[in-house]
């Protein structure tokens, strides 16, 4: 059981914790390993999803989505990531990095035409950072967006966008004043018909295998003056805003993945016997559990925490990096420490395909990876805390 009681969850906030609870194990659960296995993706559930409000949960319903708070969109994620971590992924990139961006930094037109039928869930939105040649340090992007009278001409590649395969509309990134470095860089909404634009190489991945990933390439992709979001050089404060809304979805990813090896670990230590004793009773397993169980509990705390300080931020310019950051560094690196004991304590079982364990492992490295490495997160946590830049 999840320690939440102390927790002022509303009536609402049961109520969709427990609708995704309920959608994740009567929906997802029975074709996860299937999905992961053929690294299909399950564009019939995701639209399910859309249709419960799950993609755009935070926004507002005049634009499509179903506008609760931040602790909701958390519990959701959590319940639908302790399932499958690749369904989880999906949602968080539309709710966090697409919807978020828009909502904040978007005009009236552009909510009305990029935001509502994403936050609806009948398009999927992806978010485009990365390059080839530039992840953890986006100054260096080699995208070209160069003015041309009322329009840009986007040119460059980008590398490992989540539902880049899928995606219907794209927030994308390009540098339009290289000698600024990331003050250069400005950001793009992209609707995935425009000429010039073209999906690329779909990556073969360790984990979330279900969740389609990708290149995308642009060659002379024109878009109009009015699918810039924000001014030109805002966009690398957006890319960094929206990655701080982003975390806590990522954070919530890793904790379902932490519980769900708990979870499995523990039932197995209650069954499994040897040397005559069920196996949670020797305390080199039963530490193991100790160790899980506080490590959750501590990721769920930071991540409420979060979640909490991003609400109250709501209407405001006030940034929640810290929060976000611990919050994913620490649920990251519980989840990839709790999925590595649950196959430990699930012995040769815990390396077969036949129990979920070895998924979860797949899928956990991920956590510590995209939106920042634990490095990255390092970086972000020790600069805010020395006053740093
Ligand atoms: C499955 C998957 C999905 C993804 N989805 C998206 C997406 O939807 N959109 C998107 O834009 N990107 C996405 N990414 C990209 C992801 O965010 C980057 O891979 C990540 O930020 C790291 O960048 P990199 O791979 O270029 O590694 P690098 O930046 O090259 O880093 C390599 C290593 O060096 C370390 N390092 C780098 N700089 C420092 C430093 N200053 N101090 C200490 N160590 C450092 C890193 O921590 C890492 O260990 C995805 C990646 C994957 C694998």
């Amino acid at each position: 059981m999840s320690d939440t009681a102390l927790f002022p969850l509303t009536d609402e906030h049961k109520m969709i914790r427990d609708a995704a609870r309920d959608f994740a194990t009567n929906e997802i659960a029975p074709i996860a390993a299937e999905f992961d296995e053929s690294g299909e993706f399950p564009l019939k559930t995701i639209k399910k999803m859309g249709e419960m409000g799950f993609m755009g949960i935070e926004v507002p319903e005049a634009y499509g989505g179903a506008g609760m708070d931040t602790l909701a969109y958390v519990l959701a994620l959590e319940e639908i990531c302790k399932v499958d971590a690749s369904h989880g992924v999906i949602m968080s990139v539309n709710n966090s990095l697409y919807c978020h961006g828009i909502m904040n930094f978007g005009t009236e037109p552009q909510k009305q035409k990029f935001l509502t039928p994403v936050a609806s869930g009948k398009a999927i939105g992806a978010y485009s950072l990365t390059e080839p040649m530039s992840g953890s340090d986006a100054g260096t992007m080699r995208t070209r967006a160069v003015r041309d009278g009322e329009e840009y001409v986007l040119n460059g590649r980008k590398s490992w966008v989540t539902s880049g395969p899928v995606a219907e509309y794209i927030v994308a990134f390009f540098m339009t004043d290289p000698e600024k470095k990331h003050k250069g860089i400005t950001a793009f909404l992209v609707e995935a018909d425009r000429p010039g634009f073209v999906r690329g190489k779909k990556e073969p991945k360790l984990g979330i295998r279900a969740s389609a990933t990708s290149e995308l390439v642009f060659e002379d992709c024109r878009v109009p003056l009015e699918n810039r979001l924000g001014e030109e050089g805002d966009g690398f404060k957006i890319a960094m805003t929206v990655l701080d809304a982003g975390r806590i979805g990522i954070a919530s990813q890793a904790l379902g993945i932490a519980e769900a090896s708990y979870e499995a670990s523990l039932a197995y230590a209650r069954e499994r016997e040897a040397f005559g004793q069920k196996i949670g009773e020797f305390q080199g397993i039963s530490f193991k559990l100790a160790d899980m169980k506080t490590r959750i509990e501590a990721s769920r705390l930071l991540i409420y925490n979060a979640a909490m300080a991003k609400q109250q931020s709501k209407g405001t310019a006030k940034r929640y990096t810290l929060q976000s950051s611990t919050a994913k560094l620490f649920a990251s690196e519980t989840a990839m420490f709790c999925a590595h004991a649950a196959v430990q304590i699930h012995g040769g079982i815990g390396y077969s395909k036949e129990v979920p364990v070895e998924r979860y492992f797949r899928d956990a490295k991920i956590t510590e990876i995209y939106e920042g490495t634990s490095e990255i997160q390092r970086l972000v946590i020790s600069r805010s805390e020395l006053g740093l830049r």
